[in-house]
């Protein structure tokens, strides 16, 4: 049968060589490749114990920012839920009550507030939308975990202590600069 391409090619039988046979130049070429790898310089890092250094504006875990009273900026008007391409964010709201004045900003905050770290792709764009200033992306990682429930963040993870507040100045001032 004719073939349809000229790239067919016979097969042959051939026969090994000695040197074929005892695989030695074989193994010694593979060595060879291998420390050839010795002297050349390393693409990979020794994670965790080294680190690679992170962009300036690297976007890693979330923060909900307090005022500067101590109350929760978010409003739960759902802007960051909208804008978000990765649907990774649900929030309930709820109306502050009397006397809750200086736990919530607003009238209104969200009473739960979730993302979910395994959807979202760190784009950012939860941060343009809120119209607060109310959530930021730090440079923080998000930690590895064996259970997937672990990486629905809620309040308690994302919400800054208010005693020990997230700074988010340098970054803001990178990503500004980067603008
Ligand atoms: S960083 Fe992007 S994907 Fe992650 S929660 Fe914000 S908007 Fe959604
Ligand atoms: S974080 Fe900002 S955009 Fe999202 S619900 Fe709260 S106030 Fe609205």
């Amino acid at each position: 049968m004719k073939p349809l391409t000229n790239r067919a090619k016979q097969v042959v039988n051939k026969e090994m060589t000695f040197s074929e046979k005892i695989y030695l130049p074989a193994v010694l070429g593979g060595l060879k490749t291998t420390m050839s790898h010795f002297f050349k310089k390393q693409a990979t890092v020794r994670y965790p114990e080294e680190v690679r250094p992170f962009s300036d504006v690297f976007r890693g875990k979330h923060v909900l920012k307090r005022d500067e009273n101590g109350a929760e900026r978010c409003t739960a008007c759902g802007l960051c839920a909208v804008a978000c391409p990765a649907e990774a964010i649900t929030m309930v709201a709820a109306e502050r009550e009397k006397g809750e004045e200086k736990l919530y900003r607003e009238e209104k905050y969200a009473e739960t507030y979730e993302i979910n770290m395994l959807r979202c792709i760190f784009c950012g764009m939860c941060e343009e939308a809120c119209p607060k200033e109310a959530i930021f992306l730090t440079t923080e990682i998000t930690p590895a975990n064996y259970d997937r429930s672990n990486f629905i963040y809620g309040k308690d993870k994302l919400v800054e202590d208010v005693n020990h507040r997230t700074d988010i100045t340098t970054r803001q001032a990178h990503k500004n600069l980067a603008k």
